[in-house]
């Protein structure tokens, strides 16, 4: 059996990074950044006036001699001289040799010229070209995903598209004749299936896009035809019918499909039975039907798969806290689902106590994943980095 170290190596070697698309901002929202971008024009792109006011030729007087009227989105040429003044509004661009802006607040307004009552610095009320940033500098980094100020930036900077990761199409199949979609009444011997949505989430959360979302019983011709369709997509997710069941028919019937077996089984607790494949540019994962054994190798492999066909580093959010209780494991890597608390300067990592692969109060409580090696004890007070799942 594959330890978790080899196993994700052998994921990661046949993950590949998607080619990047243009596509209109509009469309860009959460996707990302496959190359650098820099600024098409200087912003603001010219000096103007940061309030309604008065531009001013010169500093210090008490009446200035009005010569011009500039609105926003007007191109002006003139140039103010001493004692000379021009009414402005936001945003319009102030006229060379103004010395500062005066907010209309603080002036009077008298037919022809405008008495101003309050003294400027010079520079006041004058935002300046470039001292948001100058032209040709880098705005956003490769590997940015995208969110909405910095969509607002490129298109401030003149962009009306992005280069980006396409988002790879994921299809997700839930298998197992006992699962029953959630609503109505429970039936004798049903469960309600609780993986679709965990995987179609957590697909969407990491950057894909869920497609062919199937739940089928165990029925071979039904898996089949599921799994025809699920081949076609980048990444086929399949939960359930990879163990050793006699009605475990996933690893066979994608075998019979033409999916190259990678590995089946990884030394992990849960997820043991981890089935890892592909065919052509799909890769094909059968993660074991317990929601937390399902969740948990889609954190370990699946994911990191996602952000690296996205062009993304796999940057994993780590805690060292103490342990609050001793902890003996047993003799398979376990990834033991805690809750990891703040706690006076530093944290404290509690693992929660029902560990179970089907139970799923603790894993929608924990809010992070304890590595343990096998047969490992980690004894209280320890300090222990945790991974963080929320
Ligand atoms: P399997 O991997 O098919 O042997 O399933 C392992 C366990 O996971 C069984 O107890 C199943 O009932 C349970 N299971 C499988 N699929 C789902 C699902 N979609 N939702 C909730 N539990 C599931
Ligand atoms: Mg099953």
């Amino acid at each position: 059996m594959l330890e978790y170290k080899q196993a994700l190596r052998k994921v990661m070697k046949l993950a590949k990074a998607r080619r990047a698309i243009p596509l209109p901002l509009e469309e860009c929202l959460g996707c990302v950044l496959a190359r650098e971008r820099k600024s098409l024009v200087a912003l603001p792109p010219f000096d103007n006036a940061a309030v309604d006011g008065y531009a001013l030729g010169s500093l210090g007087s008490h009446t200035y001699c009005v010569r011009a009227e500039i609105r926003a989105g007007d191109s002006f040429k003139g140039t103010l001289t001493k004692g000379k003044a021009a009414q402005i509004f936001t945003g319009a661009p102030v006229p060379r040799g103004t010395k500062a802006v005066v907010m209309q607040e603080y002036t009077e307004r008298v037919n022809g010229s405008v008495k101003v009552l309050k003294n400027s610095e010079k520079s006041e009320n004058i935002r300046r070209s470039g001292e948001d940033v100058m032209r040709g500098t880098s705005l956003l980094k490769a590997g940015t995903i995208l969110n909405p100020p910095q969509l607002a930036l490129l298109a401030a900077s003149g962009y009306k598209s992005a280069a980006v990761f396409s988002p790879p199409k994921v299809s997700i199949l839930v298998t197992g004749s006992e699962i029953t979609r959630p609503g109505g009444k429970l039936k004798s011997g049903k469960i309600f299936d609780s993986n679709s949505i965990l995987l179609r989430s957590l697909v969407t959360q990491s950057g894909g896009v869920p497609v062919n979302v199937a739940s089928v019983r165990d029925h071979a011709s039904k898996i089949r035809s599921s799994i025809v369709t699920g081949l076609e997509s980048d990444l086929m997710l399949i939960s359930g019918g990879v163990s050793v069941g006699k009605y475990d028919r996933v690893k066979d019937i994608l075998e019979q499909e033409g999916v190259q077996r990678i590995f089946w089984k990884v030394n992990i607790k849960p997820g043991k039975p981890l089935y890892f494949g592909k065919r052509g540019r799909c890769l094909v994962f059968g993660l074991p039907g317990n929601p937390v054994s399902v969740f948990v190798t889609f954190f370990l492999f699946v994911r990191p798969v996602l952000r690296k066909m996205l062009g993304m580093r796999e940057v994993r959010e780590e805690i060292t806290g103490r342990m609050t209780t001793n902890y003996q494991n047993g003799i398979r890597r376990h990834f033991v689902r805690v809750r990891c608390e703040a706690h006076g300067k530093g944290y404290q990592v509690t693992p929660l106590k029902q560990q179970g692969s089907h139970m799923m109060v603790s894993l929608a409580s924990a809010n992070s994943l304890l590595e343990v090696a096998p047969r490992a004890l980690l004894k209280r007070y320890q300090n222990v980095t945790v991974q963080r799942i929320s």
